[in-house]
């Protein structure tokens, strides 16, 4: 009795996001949602779920990039559908493949989503003259190559919940931005968002999670990165000062350094990245997701 209420609940909550819902033409059993709109946006993430009986194993891939989905705690398929900031504009292909036996093939759903242009402004940076050696490429492809690499984790261990604020505050740069640092010298995409605040404020973890990476690098300054699980990574950049180690288990609100104005900036601010899937999004927008819990094992 308890799982028939649990499973109408589902049902009922999924319904709440009709506009969204894509049936599958291919199989009459399995049902996708994709929340909050199946027309997606350069850098932003949505959430994609899958419904149907006895699915044992989900995992998709959507403009060439593979990712995982986890059990939901009422029962569906759950994962994150980031779109790159720079992901081909228009029909895009998502496709779901799903084991009801996992010594079997898997099924194949293929459906088209519609990536539409991101809007990211145009940011002129001026850098004062003692910091013109970090317009140095090789410099920039080091930080950029250190970041990477951790990014392409995708841990099958869920630490999240819904996602916070890593510090109080308005932003003052948006996410994507195309960015000409000193007329030209160097350009490059804005990979996070920033956040005013004068050196020495906590920063805390967005969610519950486990610390993977925590050092200096030129340009991000004193960084570290956090996993969430199933290809969720937060990152803090700019630090004066870090409070935890890779490997540490940190939990949602938890100080894990202050803020400072190490790497290249033009003054104090946190900037706070989010990657998915090896995709950088934009973290105000994640922030705001509904993400559906996981089951508890
Ligand atoms: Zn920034």
């Amino acid at each position: 009795m308890k799982k028939i209420i649990v499973l109408i609940v589902a049902i009922m909550t999924i319904g709440m996001f009709t506009p969204a819902i894509r049936s599958n033409a291919q199989n009459g059993f399995v049902s996708i949602f994709i929340t909050p709109s199946s027309e997606v946006q350069q850098g932003r993430t949505s959430i994609l779920q899958v419904m149907g009986p006895n699915i044992e194993k989900v995992t998709a891939t959507f403009a060439g990039r593979r990712f995982d989905l986890y059990r939901t705690n009422v029962g569906n398929w759950a994962g994150l559908l980031a779109v790159d900031m720079d992901a081909t504009l228009g029909a895009n292909t998502l496709d779901i493949y799903y084991w009801t036996d996992e010594n079997q093939e898997p099924q194949v759903i293929s459906q088209q989503i519609v990536v539409l242009p991101g809007g990211f402004d145009f940011q002129d940076i001026p850098l004062p003259y003692d910091l013109e050696p970090l317009l140095d490429p090789e410099l920039n492809e080091y930080d950029f190559q250190s970041i990477e690499r951790v990014h392409m984790r995708q841990t099958r261990e869920i630490f999240f919940t819904t996602f916070q604020q890593p510090i109080p505050g308005p932003s003052i740069s948006s996410f994507g931005g195309f960015r000409s640092y000193n007329n030209g010298v160097l350009t490059g995409r804005h990979t996070g968002i920033d956040y005013r605040a004068v050196i020495g404020t906590a920063v805390t973890a967005a969610a519950n999670g486990r610390v993977v990476f925590a050092q200096y690098l030129p340009i991000h300054g004193n960084h570290i990165i956090i996993d969430h699980g199933w290809g969720i990574l937060t990152g803090y950049s700019h630090l004066s000062e870090i409070s935890v180690v890779p490997g540490e288990l940190v939990y949602q609100g938890q100080t894990i350094g202050l803020s400072g104005a190490t790497g290249r900036v033009q003054g104090p601010h946190l900037h706070f990245e989010v990657a998915v899937n090896g995709s950088w999004v934009d973290g105000s927008q994640f922030l705001t997701l509904e993400i559906p819990l996981p089951a508890i094992n």
